[in-house]
């Protein structure tokens, strides 16, 4: 039976026990048994697919990568224990030395790091392109030796749209690969391998968890190059714990339903808010004041959860605005049913230069706003407050 996306997210389970539970139970266990001497031979000559030992598979971990490969429309998956060991195995398993990367230069703090900081230490080079860059200059930018291109969309916290099919279509002129972190939009609203993407990574730990309570990761698409970072992961350990993978794909069974309520309120409040006098520029990607707003009504089924403003009064306000939040919790989080106010420029994105930041419209005013799931007139009346008390 070919069943939508909603009911996968909801209905892909490990298979019952002899026990007839309905929900899915907990494996926690290091390692498998097997029957036979021969049964375990085959096992790790990869003869057959059992489970060996957790860093490799499990059920449950098994369970939410399948959940992630059916919402992304993926061939394999593997799930690791952040978002960064997503991000850093997908870069680890495809590349090697002498290559080079084309990322964009709005990407998370710590995927910046990994790029600027570690890829270099193993000869693999890198080029950052702005996310406003023109398809003439992304193909500039490519090189003999360019393997991977990789960006988010929106990013992370500027809420730049780049053009997946646009990049998809330059990746595939000139046989790279297209890896692209799909943490902020979450299958439930942006597909990017239907844009014809190659990989996807996610950060679980926002959105996919929910709540704020476990870290993961996960990394989707091409079956031969799933395969090779689930050779590099299950020799070098990143594996997601089974209790985390659990947690998550429970939580997947409400992504649609809750991805569809952030949205709702992050319109709401955006809307309420694109005028106010204390702030400077706002945005939201499914506002027409939107620079892309176009491509996120393309490629985006809504506009995402994180608001983000500037604020006139620059960094001072910046703070005055945090410290006179009453609901909002300041978190380094996103992503949770609690509404999250953050200043990127003092914490996430603080290891940038400042020059850096510049680039990427980090400015010393700008905020960040996760919107959650309170009464959306909850969480304007605590920002209004906050506003007019900076
Ligand atoms: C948080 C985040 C990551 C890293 O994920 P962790 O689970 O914290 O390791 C990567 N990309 C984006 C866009 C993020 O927001």
């Amino acid at each position: 039976m070919s069943l939508r996306p909603e009911t996968n997210a909801i209905r892909i389970q490990v298979e019952r026990t002899p026990e007839m539970e309905h929900a899915v139970p907990l494996f926690l266990t290091s390692s498998f048994c097997f029957e036979q001497a021969e049964d375990m031979r085959a096992a790790f000559a990869d003869e057959t697919d059992d489970n060996i030992y957790s860093r490799f598979s499990n059920p449950n971990v098994r369970e939410f990568v399948d959940k992630i490969c059916s919402l992304e429309g993926a061939e394999a998956g593997y799930a690791t224990a952040s978002g960064m060991s997503a991000v850093f195995s997908s870069f680890m398993a495809l590349l090697r030395q002498g290559d080079h990367m084309l990322a964009c230069n709005a990407v998370f703090g710590s995927t910046h790091t990994v790029i600027a900081k570690y890829l270099s230490r193993f000869g693999i080079d890198y080029t950052y392109v702005s996310a406003t860059a023109t398809e003439e200059e992304w193909k500039a930018a490519i090189r003999p030796s360019t393997k991977m291109i990789y960006v988010e969309s929106p990013t992370n916290p500027g809420l730049e749209i780049l053009d997946i099919s646009m990049l998809s279509r330059i990746s595939k002129e000139n046989n790279i690969i297209l890896n692209v972190d799909n943490c902020f939009a979450t299958p439930a609203c942006q597909q990017p391998i239907a844009l014809g993407a190659d990989l996807v990574v996610h950060s679980a730990t926002k959105w996919i968890d929910g709540q704020g309570r476990v870290l993961g990761g996960v990394v989707v698409g091409k079956k031969e190059l799933i395969h090779e970072i689930y050779l590099f992961c299950r020799s070098t350990g990143p594996a997601l714990s089974p209790f985390n993978a659990w947690v998550l794909s429970k939580s997947l069974e409400t992504l649609f339903v809750r991805m569809e309520k952030h949205a709702a309120n992050a319109l709401y409040i955006a809307q309420r808010l694109e005028t106010h006098p204390a702030i400077a520029q706002l945005r939201y990607p499914f506002l027409p004041s939107h620079p892309q707003y176009a491509i996120a009504q393309q490629q985006m089924k809504n506009g995402g959860g994180i608001v983000c403003f500037e604020l006139k009064g620059g960094l001072e306000a910046g703070k005055k605005f945090l410290n006179g939040l009453k609901l909002l919790s300041l978190t380094a989080n996103l992503g949770d049913t609690r509404s999250i106010a953050s200043h990127p420029a003092s914490t996430t994105h603080a290891k940038l230069s400042e020059a850096e930041r510049n680039a990427v419209n980090i400015t010393p005013g700008l905020i960040r706003i996760s919107v959650g799931l309170e009464h959306s007139d909850d969480v304007l009346e605590d920002i209004l407050q906050a506003l007019n008390a900076s």
